[in-house]
């Protein structure tokens, strides 16, 4: 697996810039000021954005994969036999109390969308967003304002939730009271347990994140952001963009494709703070007045 990936890399950047000489053998490293440029001048008009945790985490939701501040660490009082029994699907049918123990704590509109989400929201309204991947789980970009049909939620959502016994369809917000009182949903027909979309492992993923395979050959920025990519297959869409297609990471470190030494031209990296990282795109852009009324809107709204 690593070979290949590391194969991947070294015939994406090497093979479509001409690693051996050739007219764009010397082709100048990009910047974020290029980029910004190019999606200024809409050069840039079918971004993909992927992204995990850490753009979450600003709002307070705990990252469960960072030892330390996780949510694995906090899970102890649940009693599980491991941590990740939590996100299992055999443990959840044999015991789902933990789960939505959890869920009251995950569960959306008790936190709030931060810049990153109104970020995602303004490449959509001025009609630069191909499409959202996110494994976010707290519907923050919903929340924001992104069209559910601008999102792949690739690890599910709250937003639906399905009967386990009858497979009858719920909308989120009908399990919402439950959640709260911490009684387990049941179904109004069957009395089954009802599970909110998540995707659990041991549960395929959602049919429409097979849609990467027709977004990536069309992106022409792909913006990865607050994300470990350790995660498959989620990981491996940042490999899924045709070579000549510029990549930008904004996150705390260097990661995926990023982290495998000589970086390709048109990979741009901007490592530290997430939402520091996101603002000083939105600066370059000239963007940063109407991203603060878009957010001062979405407080209002809460
Ligand atoms: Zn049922």
């Amino acid at each position: 697996m690593y070979k290949s990936d590391a194969l991947a890399a070294f015939i994406r950047c090497g093979g479509s810039r001409g690693l051996f000489g050739g007219p764009r053998g010397t082709a100048r490293q990009q910047t974020l000021e290029d980029i910004a440029a190019n999606i200024r001048e809409n050069r840039f008009k079918r971004i993909v954005v992927m992204a995990g945790a850490g753009i979450s985490t600003p709002s307070g939701i705990p990252d469960f994969r960072s030892p330390g501040s996780g949510l694995y660490d906090n899970l102890q009082r649940y009693n599980l036999p491991y941590a990740e029994a939590i996100f299992e699907i055999n443990y959840f049918h044999h015991n789902p109390d933990p789960f939505f123990t959890l869920a009251k704590e995950l569960y959306p509109r008790n936190y709030k969308p931060n810049l990153t989400h109104y970020f995602i929201r303004l490449l959509h309204d001025k009609g630069h967003l191909l499409r959202m991947y996110t494994q976010n789980i707290d519907g923050l970009e919903r929340l924001a304002g992104v069209p559910p049909k601008m999102l792949v939620e690739a690890h599910g959502t709250f937003a639906t939730a399905t009967c386990t016994v009858c497979r009858r369809d719920y909308k989120g917000e009908e399990l919402r009271n439950d959640i709260m009182k911490g009684t387990v949903p049941r179904c109004s027909v069957c009395k089954g347990v009802i599970k909110p979309d998540i995707v659990f492992f041991g549960e395929e993923l959602p049919r429409q994140f097979f849609t990467y395979l027709t977004d990536f050959p069309m992106a022409d920025l792909l913006i990865i952001m607050g994300t470990s990519l350790e995660v498959e297959p989620f990981a491996s869409l940042a490999g899924a963009v045709r070579s000549s297609v510029s990549r930008l990471l904004i996150n705390r470190d260097l990661v995926g494709p990023f982290a495998w030494g000589s970086p390709c031209p048109n990979d741009v990296a901007e490592v530290g703070d997430v939402v520091s990282g996101v603002k000083k795109l939105v600066e370059l852009l000239g963007w940063m007045q109407e991203l603060d009324a878009l957010m001062s809107v979405g407080t209002e709204a809460s």
